[in-house]
């Protein structure tokens, strides 16, 4: 039996018909549908009368705090699982996040193309049907130096493709010491298996000669693979021939070399004291017949895979059955093709590219925003937290230069009195999340991969995170 107060709360529960007729509810229809309005007000209706039957007295029963009781069900409902984030990892070309930012200017060329229809696979020329690589490929060759150009899906679809179309059924060679894994499990040697080509290693894991290739080189032989190791260095007794003296000796013998370049920079990093990648123009200009590398890794823009080299190669590629399946979407052409534009003058790039921009800053650069970060977060803790600017590492990422390392700043938060992997967890459960990296009993925020117009968001995010601890 109920108690007396039981029975006067299921007494003043409002009709499902009532709330939904409250300004809330209608707004909210109108905006969302009348069908989840409805369903979540009967739903949340029947658990309190459920509540109220199993003996509990602190239901609300309210017709203001339902409807935005409500309202909280159903924008939970239209709440993204898929979201933005802020990277304070410091890992510029972080895989889990997305790797690299995108241009303003690419942005604009998605947002310009993807509420209508475009050009994708028309000659605006001609009128007749074309070629969805051509809006890109002029562009490519012009950056790069190479004859032709191809875009698919990523890199790994690129290898795939590659060696599917040159060498199904026949040899490929390949250093041991390149027969590498990158990260998501795509492994070289298995790719290859894929692809229906033979797999024929030489040399050993710190070298590998001229002869080693030579020798190896037979009736059977389709191509020479070259991976670059970009996730990994192996140091000290090592050896590999230069790629121009590779190209030279594989071509004497009519063998084609494909190099997977893996990053593929348009940018020559190295003038900047960064790492050692070669351009893709260097690696054209060595006289490699393919090759490929990522989009979104040190380019800067969408996820793709390019691959470039000698018209008669590419050529055969574009005509393969793989190509279709691994073609790519008319969103990633409208940004590759703003960001390759931005090439076109390296100032621009390095203006304008935020992948760039984010590995060229200096500690000196990142300072004022360091400060912002810092008094920010000073005035969020309060005593409750020591916040400090010191001096740390950025990393490059994405399986580029391992072992690079940028100065940077971090801002550091030491607590006095909460749980440091409780404000962490709860980082990553605001509306903006904040991705942070716990070293020796701190969080840190690494300046260099926080945009400074995220700087005050980052700021209300913590606020909201330790408001959240309790
Ligand atoms: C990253 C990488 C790939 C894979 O490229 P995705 O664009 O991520 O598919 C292939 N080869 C090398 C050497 C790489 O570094």
């Amino acid at each position: 039996m109920l108690e007396k107060r039981g029975t006067e709360l299921l007494r003043s529960l409002p009709a499902v018909h009532r709330l939904l007729d409250h300004p809330v509810c209608r707004e909210l229809a109108e905006a969302h549908g009348h069908k989840l309005v409805s369903t979540a007000a009967g739903d949340m209706i029947g658990e309190v009368r459920a509540g109220i039957l199993q003996g509990d007295e602190t239901v609300e029963t309210n017709l203001d705090m339902l409807a935005d009781r409500v309202a909280e069900r159903v924008k939970k409902q239209f709440q993204m699982n898929y979201r933005a984030v802020v990277n304070a990892t410091g890992v510029v070309l972080h895989t889990n996040l997305g790797r690299a930012p995108l241009a303003d200017a690419a942005v604009d060329a998605i947002e310009r193309t993807a509420r209508g229809y475009t050009n994708v696979e028309l000659n605006l020329q001609t009128g007749e049907r074309g070629s969805r690589y051509s809006h890109v490929e002029e562009l490519i060759c012009e950056l790069t130096g190479a004859e032709a150009a191809l875009v698919v899906n990523n890199n790994a679809a690129a290898v795939l493709l590659v060696l599917t179309e040159m060498a199904k059924g026949k040899s490929v060679i390949i250093s041991r010491g390149q027969l590498v894994e990158i990260g998501g499990s795509f492994r070289v040697s298995e790719v290859m298996k894929a692809s229906g080509a033979n797999l024929v290693e030489v040399g050993t894991t710190n070298k590998t000669h001229e002869y080693d290739y030579e020798r190896a080189i037979d009736d059977d032989t389709a191509l020479i693979l070259r991976v670059h190791t970009s996730n990994f260095r192996v140091v000290g007794f090592t050896y590999q021939p230069e790629l121009s003296d590779l190209v030279a000796l594989a071509h004497a013998r009519n063998v084609p070399v494909y190099e997977d370049l893996g990053s593929g920079s348009l940018f020559d990093l190295r003038a900047h004291g960064i790492g050692d990648e070669p351009t893709v123009r260097e690696t054209v200009r060595a006289g490699v017949d393919i090759c490929s590398f990522s989009g979104d890794k040190l380019l800067g823009a969408t996820q793709a895979g390019i691959i470039v080299g000698k018209q008669e190669y590419i050529k055969r590629i574009k005509k393969n059955q793989l190509t279709r399946a691994l073609r790519v979407d008319k969103l990633t052409l409208a940004a590759l093709e703003a960001t390759l534009r931005l090439y076109l003058d390296e100032d621009l790039a390095k203006r304008d590219n935020p992948t760039l921009w984010m590995l060229l800053r200096t500690p000196d650069s990142m300072g004022p925003e360091a400060e912002r970060l810092q008094a920010g977060l000073a005035a969020v803790f309060g005593d409750a937290a020591d916040v400090q600017v010191e001096p740390g590492f950025s990393q490059v990422g994405g399986g580029s230069l391992p072992t690079e390392e940028l100065p940077t700043w971090h801002v550091t938060v030491r607590s006095r009195q909460f749980s440091l992997n409780a404000l962490e967890q709860s980082l990553r459960h605001v509306p903006l999340p904040v991705m942070t990296t716990m070293r020796k009993e701190a969080i840190h925020f690494d300046v260099r991969t926080i945009f400074p117009r995220e700087i005050p968001a980052v700021v209300e995010s913590v606020r909201d995170a330790f408001a959240r601890l309790g």
